[in-house]
């Protein structure tokens, strides 16, 4: 199964992803999940990134190309998987597009996450991660029991450096005008399917699965 999670920052599509991964069995490609890894690990890669990352700007087409058809050619996508977070431009889903031919695929569904402005802002600036185990928390909806320590490892929690206002604004921005295009390419291409992103994770994760194993679908 060939999916995109779809949606603006703070949509829960890494949550939700993590929901496909294990009921589906695909695995799950982050491009923002790369890029942080290039950042931690001062590759070349990620001491460019890391500037436009913390101001909530995209980085260029090119970049997330490489890195994703990089991706893309390992054997564990060969049933499938769930892109989280791309493509976020028209050139990334054009491209996606013909990669995809090259290998005979085509994309399944789009699931893109419904939440109101509001919310997705409350959401994002209150978002912390451990720093040891990556384990996320919420500081109004899923705090942890000691504030600022994590309650798996006891590492401190984190905030992302865009989860500050400044980012979460302009990120807001930058998908308004550069990706929410999207939405109306892959409309026309009939693979779009809407879901309300608001309620509780499970309610969301049955939200998807009433379409993803309500329908057959052409990849194997
Ligand atoms: P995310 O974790 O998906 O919110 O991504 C974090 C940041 O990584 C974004 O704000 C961008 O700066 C960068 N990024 C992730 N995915 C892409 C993409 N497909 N195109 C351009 N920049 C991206």
């Amino acid at each position: 199964m060939y999916l995109i999670l779809f949606g603006p920052p703070g949509a829960g599509k890494g949550t939700q992803a993590e929901f496909i991964v294990q009921r589906f069995g695909i695995p799950q490609i982050s491009t923002g999940d790369i890029l942080r890894a290039a950042v931690k690990a001062q590759t070349s890669l990620g001491l460019k990134a890391k500037s436009i990352m913390d101001a909530g700007g995209l980085v260029s087409d090119d970049v997330v190309l490489g890195i994703v058809s990089e991706r893309l050619s390992m054997p564990d996508c060969e049933r499938g998987f769930v892109l989280d977070g791309f493509p976020r431009t028209i050139p990334q889903a054009d491209e996606l597009k013909s990669i995809l031919s090259n290998m005979n695929r085509s994309i399944d569904f789009v699931i893109s996450l419904e939440v109101n402005n509001i919310e997705l802002v409350q959401r994002l600036s209150g978002r912390r991660a451990c720093s040891a185990c990556g384990k996320g928390y919420h500081v109004v909806n899923a705090p942890p029991r000691l504030d600022g320590v994590c309650d798996i490892c006891g590492s401190a929690l984190l905030q992302r450096d865009d989860d500050r206002e400044e980012s979460v604004t302009n990120r807001l921005a930058v998908y308004d005008q550069q990706t929410a295009p999207l939405k109306a390419y892959y409309l026309s291409s009939g693979v779009l399917r809407s879901v309300d992103g608001t309620g509780s994770v499970s309610q969301i994760q049955e939200r998807i699965c009433s379409i993803l194993e309500g329908q057959s679908v052409d990849n194997p």
